[in-house]
């Protein structure tokens, strides 16, 4: 069991490529001896690394400690698909093993089949479950404040299903559930884009629209768990009808949903978001029209984002080959023409492709995050 400072030193390893003794205990406040005690016991149980950077002709480099990628082990399973996809990471956020299965709407099923799969696939590495620090899960839906209970989701049905205890049983892990924007924001935070952003947005783009917040290096929840609903915000009042029941959400305007929707009105020859592009660099004016006002939608709201919360960064989490072309042309002019000229161009605007194994590598990154990050003061 790790000590109060050691689980300090993990939280500031995470969020860093590699750190030097002197720089812990000068971020710790505590002398240089007290962290090599500490660091020391650590290297001893096989949590952290020690690697020497290549000098740069101005003396000995220090040597910085990292975690070791074989320190813990995380699983991840995705629910929002058609397919349940399952995972397992390593510390380094690695994808080292994945499977699939039906995805089941009983949760009893859905529990049985994930608890089934699980010996199997942590066997393709040789690696045993009390090496396997957790499970997440992420679906689409509300999640109570203890990551949980999923308090609802339309898209399987559920109200008050309490997945995370009943994983547990079955698995003996500790489990985890969040939401899927969420969860992805927890993946760039431990492993991605965002690993050294203490304030950050990111939004999901796909068939909806998620986003999730981290301010001062925690995920925010908000009051009800619902912070980040961006889909419903109205960004056109008295538009289109949406499935929640409002009118001119985000959602209905630049989803990839309400594209296709768009696409289908207009009656054009076009798949995919890609298919579309190449239309819109043909000169075909519907095309350009629907590209314009999806992207305008979707930059707006980044603006309001960037201009209430003032973040490091804003993390763009896409499909691939969706967020090339016109549309994200127009969403970064769109960002720019509605923020303050003095905030103009001063929030980085980075873009992930995203697929179906990222979200399940975001699950086990929640894992991660509870292990690391939610480690008792
Ligand atoms: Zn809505």
């Amino acid at each position: 069991m790790l000590n109060a400072h050691q689980q300090q030193i993990l939280r500031l390893l995470i969020a860093s490529q590699g750190m030097s003794r002197t720089l812990i205990a000068e971020q710790m406040k505590l002398s240089k001896a007290a962290i090599t005690t500490q660091v020391k016991e650590m290297l001893n149980a096989g949590l952290l690394e020690e690697s020497i950077p290549e000098s740069n002709g101005q003396g000995r480099p220090s040597v910085l400690l990292k975690m070791r990628a074989d320190s813990a082990y995380f699983l991840g399973a995705s629910l929002l698909g058609e397919r349940v996809v399952l995972v397992l990471i390593d510390m380094h956020g690695h994808t080292l093993a994945a499977t699939e299965m039906a995805l089941h709407l009983a949760p009893a099923q859905l529990v049985a089949a994930i608890a089934a799969a699980i010996p199997a696939l942590i066997a393709q590495k040789s690696i045993s479950l009390d090496q396997v620090i957790g499970l997440g899960v992420t679906l689409s839906g509300f999640i109570d404040e203890h990551q949980a209970v999923c308090v609802q989701s339309a898209l399987l049905g559920w109200k008050n299903v309490p997945l995370a205890e009943m994983l547990k049983q079955q698995t003996g892990l500790d489990v985890s559930l969040e939401n899927d924007a969420k969860a992805l924001a927890v993946s760039e935070k431990m492993f991605g884009v965002a690993k050294k952003a203490r304030n950050f947005t990111l939004i999901s783009h796909g068939d909806g629209i998620g986003s999730a917040h981290f301010f001062q290096g925690q995920l925010h929840r908000g009051a009800h768990g619902g912070a980040g609903e961006i889909a419903h915000c109205t960004i056109e009042p008295g538009g289109r009808p949406c499935r929640c029941g409002k009118r001119g959400c985000l959602d209905t305007l630049a989803s990839l949903t309400a594209i296709r929707e768009s696409t289908r009105d207009k009656a054009l020859e076009s798949e995919s978001i890609g298919e579309l592009e190449a239309l819109a660099v043909k000169g075909n004016s519907a095309a350009i029209a629907i590209l314009h006002q999806a992207g305008h939608a979707l930059g707006l709201s980044i603006a309001n984002i960037i201009q209430m919360n003032d973040p490091e960064l804003i993390v763009i989490a896409h499909q691939p080959d969706a967020f090339d072309g016109l549309l994200k042309t127009v969403v970064m002019q769109a960002i720019d023409s509605n923020v303050l000229p003095a905030m103009m161009g001063k929030t980085p605007i980075a873009n992930i492709a995203i697929n179906e194994q990222s979200w399940a590598r975001a699950a086990a990154s929640v894992a991660a995050y509870r292990f690391i990050i939610h480690l008792p003061d």
